[in-house]
């Protein structure tokens, strides 16, 4: 029996996650469940899997959650200290961080020391932290099991091959919804047309990331600290079809591709498995009749790949600002007060005004993350 929390259960990946799991069967059971403030699907999901904790992050939430759990035998956690017992919860084999954005850094930092086996899937905790942990020796990569596809793509072609073999990546991409439709007047795009990702179904956050290409930025420095690679190592390659979720270059030359039709619930499943194999009833790639095609990335009319990259490569505190000052800039967008084309533009105004600290402890990481995003508020 494999023991399983999850920090953000009701979001996207979360639920999918629980539907996964669902359908395993008996040899996987749920154990704690954690979210932000969503106490009607977490009681829900809590009655069906029986954890023996939930936790909310809203204190008002974790409350009216409590009256709704009073009936069964299920310990309720309030505030960051409930999603921190969660990722480090006593009886948990495996913690599946699936939350949105910065809520993932602590509980990551938490597993981690903890020694726990943790599936990846929240990318933005490994963009503000990953410096940190490989300092301090807390980045173990053998209990990072990645759930980004992409990432999860490169894992499973690594297969026994060790990391130092690896001669270079290449991070496969969409281009979302408006990657080369030249009919488009990106300064004009709304929230609801940015939310309408061609391949891939997911949360709101990573959709709009998709869109300004943002999400590809974060994926590479996800990659450079999970694959221990240089920048100069990771190169992002547009594949419209969303077929081939990455590929490794291996030093003689050999490249091996991880193929499957884009759904999410290959990579979470593979996660939760891994070093298992199992059925299951997801939609089968057939490669008869399909042509996979591979272009540059246009990193003129979407700059954030850049700017992610520009981040990485100050190093410090810089990742962490990039990602704060994205995540309120997709915020501003969402709710109509900036335009798509202004998403850059608030991220680099706010990265050139950062006087980054090398070297920096968790506490550097938290406070940079706060300035960023007051910093973006300013800007905007
Ligand atoms: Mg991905």
């Amino acid at each position: 029996m494999k023991r399983i929390a999850i920090l953000g259960s009701t979001g996207s990946i979360g639920r999918q996650t629980l539907e996964v799991i669902d359908a395993l069967g008996p040899d996987y059971s749920v154990v704690a469940l954690t979210a932000g403030s969503n106490y009607k699907l977490l009681a829900e999901q809590a009655r069906k899997f029986k954890p023996e904790m939930v936790a909310l992050s809203d204190q008002g939430a974790a409350l009216r959650l409590k009256e709704k759990l009073d009936d069964i035998n299920c310990k309720v956690l309030p505030g960051s200290s409930g999603q921190i017992a969660a990722a480090t919860w006593f009886t948990a084999d495996l913690v599946v961080m699936a939350q949105v954005g910065f809520s993932g850094f602590e509980p990551l930092i938490a597993a981690l020391k903890d020694d726990k086996m943790i599936a990846l899937s929240n990318k933005e905790s490994l963009v503000i932290g990953g410096e940190i942990l490989e300092r301090k020796g807390l980045l173990d990569r053998k209990k990072l099991l990645p759930v980004d596809s992409e990432h999860s793509a490169i894992w499973q072609c690594l297969g026994t091959s060790s990391l130092k073999d690896i001669k270079k990546i290449y991070l496969t991409a969409s281009g979302g919804p408006f990657y080369g439709k030249d009919n488009i007047d990106l300064a004009e795009v709304t929230p609801e047309m940015a939310l309408q990702h061609p391949n891939w179904t997911m949360g709101e956050k990573i959709t709009i990331d998709s869109a300004t290409m943002m999400n590809k930025g974060l994926e590479v420095i996800e990659a450079k600290w999970l694959f221990d690679l240089n920048l100069d190592q990771i190169e992002v390659v547009i594949h419209r079809q969303s077929i081939i979720h990455s590929m490794v270059e291996y030093k003689d030359g050999s490249v091996l591709a991880q193929l499957g039709l884009p759904d999410m619930k290959g990579p979470i499943q593979y996660a939760i498995t891994y070093p298992e194999r199992r059925e299951n009833n997801f939609e089968k790639f057939n490669p008869f009749g399909r042509v996979l095609e591979f272009e540059k990335p246009d990193r003129v009319n979407f700059p954030c790949l850049d700017l992610a990259f520009k981040a990485a490569a100050a190093g410090g505190t810089m990742p962490a600002v990039l990602n704060a000052a994205n995540e309120e800039a997709v915020k501003y967008f969402l709710n109509g007060t900036i335009r798509f084309t202004e998403i850059p533009k608030v991220i680099e105004k706010v990265m050139k005004g950062h006087d980054i600290i090398c070297e920096p402890e968790i506490k550097d990481a938290v406070e940079a993350d706060r300035w960023s995003r007051l910093e973006a508020a300013a800007v905007i």
